[in-house]
């Protein structure tokens, strides 16, 4: 642990405290506290008897003689009264439990978490501390989540009461070690947010160090306060220290930690570090959004940027790396000198910049990485759709490949309306394009295909056309339709024609490493203008950022990302010495 740790405040509540926690020594604790309030408060016990103070007989003497009191119908031992009686009995040990100390305090404090009521939490802990209730996990857990969530203060105009509540939550984590409670990720990460509050990084980097000796591992989120407290600070060697740490613990960095470390790197002139961060946020997030492009461009509008960068370089060997690293990107530092031009643009439908005139290039997707994906996605279909997922992928052995998939409900959708002419539309340029002349696969859903317009004749006709040919396949009525369109479109390594983005909760178990790439590839969008309907071809060049040989870069952003509004470039190059040749 570094001494910059040591050194800090708070550095004792989580060092000095012994991290053994025998449970049934907890539990003993706990009998022990409810055995001496038994005797000094006789009423709570008949409050609280039908679960843990008396011996299960006397629950159940208790229990019949309520049922027998209530039931006088049931009043001979017959079956059915016992079994009536039992119905009661559990009945009333289900209202006890619920009426327990330990319940009633975790449904109050469930109720503040909800409604982000902090200071009533706290009454509550105080309450039940000083009515000796035992809490557990839970109960500390969401008064740690409430103390760690300054907003919360912020939001209700309590701004001087915010110190006090997060000393509150490291007190409570004090008083959670002396009962013995183990912590668990969720603990941690509260805690990791309170010493992030108190404006403290190295107390957040260091629990989330001190994970590892729970077994716990560590999430993206253990590990904000700690990176944005760093780089909120401006010290650069703790930021790149917790980034170091994500990196071992296999915790992928997404688009809000890179920028902030690309904000640091570039607020400290660290270039080598801005460079590595490009690469990176190109590797892993490769469109920006809106923050993000405002950092790259202060960057390249600095004095710094302006300063770094080889005047010659070695062609060859630019060239022979980007063919290393597969395209777009040449990984050999900064090249060229002076001021860097910036301009906000567009990339034409041939992959040519509006600006600069440099054309963008096409980077090939992995085949193992299409491999994986596929297998992937055959996993969670046949979990999802079960049965009648085995029966599709017979179907396609039997009448594949295609050359293109349609979702159809998104097609045939004209002003709210399912329109079987429009679909239609659509079949046939989709089959123009088929170098063979093939129908594509259209699916679907049931319903589509035999209730509402399904049944007028000439649609009869044409879904009969469909369906005989072997292009139409009808989703059973209980499954969802966007399995069958996405795996037959993998599956067959073919075009996908739908404007449905594919955002929602469905295509987030996909992941977003290698599904925005196989998208960007496949997908045929479509609108329709005066002329009838349009389709949308993939563009031919990869909307990721691109660095090219003489040094310039594209770099796309997330504004502007649907058929009317053109997807917004950040287009960034610098004069170049144009005799440029193998040396520096
Ligand atoms: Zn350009």
């Amino acid at each position: 642990m570094s001494s910059l740790v040591k050194t800090s405040p708070f550095f004792l509540y989580f060092t000095k405290i012994p991290w053994v926690f025998p449970c049934q020594n907890t539990l003993r604790a706990s009998l022990q506290t409810y055995s001496c309030r038994s005797i000094v408060f006789s009423k709570n016990i008949l409050k609280y008897s039908c679960n843990s103070y008396f011996p299960i007989h006397t629950v159940r003497y208790l229990c019949n003689v309520a049922s027998a009191a209530t039931s006088s119908v049931h009043a001979s031992s017959t079956p059915s009264s016992n079994k009536g009686s039992y119905k009661l009995r559990k009945k009333l040990m289900k209202k006890d439990s619920r009426d327990a100390p330990e319940n009633v305090l975790r449904y109050k404090l469930d109720m503040c978490s909800k409604y982000g009521q902090v200071v009533k939490a706290l009454e509550l802990y105080d309450e039940a501390r000083s009515d000796g209730v035992q809490l557990i996990l839970h109960h500390y857990n969401v008064l740690l989540y409430l103390c760690s969530s300054p907003s919360l203060l912020e939001t209700s105009g309590a701004n001087n009461l915010l110190s006090v509540v997060l000393s509150r939550g490291l007190e409570i984590y004090q008083q959670m070690i002396t009962d013995k409670v183990s912590p668990n990720e969720a603990t941690f990460t509260s805690l990791a947010r309170i010493a992030g509050a108190m404006d403290d990084p190295e107390m957040a980097f260091s629990l989330v160090k001190q994970m590892e000796d729970y077994h716990i591992a560590p999430r993206l989120r253990s590990y904000g306060p700690a990176l944005f407290g760093f780089c909120r600070k401006l010290m650069p060697e703790g930021a790149y220290e917790v980034d170091s740490h994500m990196l071992a613990s296999a915790v992928e960095p997404e688009e809000p930690e890179l920028s902030a470390l690309l904000k640091l790197s570039s607020d400290v002139k660290r270039a080598d570090k801005v460079y590595e961060l490009l690469h990176r946020l190109r590797r892993t997030v490769r469109q920006v959004s809106e923050p993000t492009a405002k950092v790259i461009e202060d960057w390249f509008n600095s004095e710094s940027a302006s300063e770094v960068g080889k005047k010659h370089w070695d062609v060859d060997k630019v060239r022979e790396g980007i063919v290393r690293r597969g395209g777009g990107w040449h990984g050999e530092g900064w090249l060229g000198s002076g001021k860097w031009r910036l301009v906000r643009t567009g990339i034409d439908d041939n992959g040519v910049c509006h600006s600069c005139a440099q054309k963008l290039v096409c980077i090939d997707i992995d085949p193992k990485e299409t491999e994986d994906f596929a297998s992937s996605l055959t996993k969670l279909a046949n979990q999802r759709v079960k049965d009648n997922f085995g029966k599709f992928r017979v179907w396609l052995e039997k009448h594949g490949p295609f050359d293109a998939v349609i979702d159809g409900a998104n097609v045939g959708i004209e002003n709210d309306h399912f329109s079987f002419i429009q679909l239609k539309r659509a079949v046939y340029r989709m089959r123009e394009l088929s170098p063979s002349k093939k129908m594509p696969l259209i699916i679907l859903h049931t319903r589509r295909v035999t209730e509402g317009p399904a049944r007028y004749p000439n649609n009869m006709k044409l879904i009969e056309i469909w369906k005989n040919c072997g292009a139409l396949y009808a989703t059973p009525y209980t499954s969802n339709d966007d399995w069958y369109w996405l795996y037959a479109a993998v599956r067959f390594k073919c075009l996908l024609l739908t404007n449905d983005e594919m955002r929602d909760h469905l295509f987030q178990l996909l992941g977003n490493t290698f599904f925005p790439q196989w998208k960007e590839k496949h997908q045929v969008r479509w609108s329709i203008s005066r002329n009838g309907l349009k389709l949308h071809m993939p563009p031919p060049y990869s909307i990721v950022i691109q660095e090219s040989e003489n040094g310039s870069l594209h770099i796309p952003t997330t504004t502007g990302d649907d058929i009317e509004t053109p997807k917004q470039w950040l287009c960034v190059t610098r004069p170049t010495n144009t005799s440029k040749s193998g040396f520096e």
